[in-house]
């Protein structure tokens, strides 16, 4: 279904059709070609003092990320638990287990004090976790210093799963560069598309060197193939990459667009009692892929459902926060630590229109519904 008003449409309007012209024109379309590089170096250069290795998908860089890290059959990996699943799949893939922990409510990311419990009674049960997957939801930085703290005390390597938080900051660095390999995705809903595609990134050469080589079947460097590994084949193409790289040339415009979106919202319905937002702290500046919302239907009169379904109804598309994957069927035997944090918030979320050429006169359309409803409860 096409909606008058998508949750987060990608906008072309830099060098997208030319790049991809010239990379036809020039016959390489595959793992091998001057886009990939030139991407790879741009966004090296963007987040500054890492490497990156551009791959065909998050989930696929989540992968090779916990290949990297040496997690296999029978280890334990620690996961935050409200996210979508392509953060927790590849524990699967490995023959390895996840281990999810609950939320914090300011960020809505991996609460550290539940972290640190989680880690204490698995290494009681016997087993000390191969690694942290953290996830910045809807490009909200999480808390990165206190969960660093944690991880180096307990020599544990964490995987930062910044999918969402392409150009996000946290203390003025790029998310993605604080943990041992970092992770985006450039999925067509992303804050920056390449149609379909990912990166791994680290500032440990022998990780990337070693992540080039298994993202390409493996391939010794020799005249015939010859593998002393099992590979993948995971490296993004010279065609995505070109559109993966005039949007990479926007990013900056994006993230601008995408904050001022949020903060209109915020103005808008700073007299709706009864909704509330996503926030930032001190040291954090989100992209804010996604402009989210959270109902209090005591006070508003309706549910995020209710809301959903109004707008729905005038082609307006909107999306309920992540199901927390210790509430998804496939995950239900997970060991999970917390409380209800993410399910409460997954229970009264909602995801708002939020592509960078959203219009101010959409927004209002969307607060004037929200006003109108809210208005009919009080009588
Ligand atoms: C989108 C996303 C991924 C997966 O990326 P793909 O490019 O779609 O494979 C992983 N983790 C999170 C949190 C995401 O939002």
């Amino acid at each position: 279904m096409a909606y008058r008003i998508p949750l987060s449409f990608p906008v072309f309007k830099g060098n997208e059709k030319s790049y991809t012209e010239q990379a036809i024109s020039s016959g390489h379309l595959a793992t091998f070609g001057p886009f990939i590089t030139k991407f790879e170096g741009k966004l090296a250069k963007k987040i500054r003092s890492h490497q990156a290795v551009a791959l065909n998908s998050g989930t696929s860089a989540l992968h090779l990320a916990m290949v990297l890290l040496g997690i296999g059959p029978g280890d334990e990996v620690i996961c935050q638990s409200f996210t979508f699943c392509a953060s927790a799949n590849p524990i699967v893939y490995l023959g390895a287990k996840p281990i999810f922990v609950d939320s914090e409510l300011d960020t809505w990311n991996i609460s550290p004090e539940i972290l640190e419990d989680a880690i204490l009674s698995r290494i009681a049960m016997g087993k000390k976790p191969k690694a942290i997957v953290l996830v910045h939801l809807f490009g909200m930085p999480a808390k990165i210093n206190e969960i660093l703290e944690i991880a180096n005390k307990y020599q544990i390597p964490v995987l930062e799963d910044a999918a969402e938080a392409v150009g996000s900051l946290y203390d003025g660095q790029h998310c993605g560069t604080f943990g041992k390999i970092g992770v985006f995705s450039f999925n067509g809903n992303k804050i920056i598309t390449s149609g379909g595609g990912g990166a791994l990134i680290s500032n440990d050469t022998s990780i990337i060197q070693r992540g080039i080589h298994l993202s390409t079947q493996a391939r010794e460097d020799l005249p015939y193939y010859q593998h002393l590994e099992i590979g993948y084949n995971y490296k993004m193409n010279n065609l995505t990459a070109a559109v993966g790289l005039a949007q990479l040339e926007q990013l900056e415009d994006f993230v601008k667009s995408r904050r001022k979106i949020n903060q209109n919202y915020r103005e808008l319905f700073s007299n709706f009692d009864g909704i509330s937002f996503q926030e930032e702290n001190e040291d954090s500046h989100s992209n804010f892929w996604l402009s989210t919302i959270i109902i209090d239907e005591k006070k508003t009169g309706f549910s995020n459902d209710r809301l959903r379904i109004l707008l729905l109804k005038k082609g307006i598309e909107t999306r309920f926060l992540w199901k927390p994957l210790h509430l998804q069927p496939v995950f239900k035997e997970v060991p999970f630590y917390g409380g209800r944090i993410s399910e409460k918030l997954f229970l009264s979320g909602l995801c708002l229109p939020s592509s960078s050429n959203l219009t101010y006169s959409d927004q209002e359309e969307i607060a004037g519904i929200i006003d109108k409803e809210i208005l009919k409860s009080y009588f």
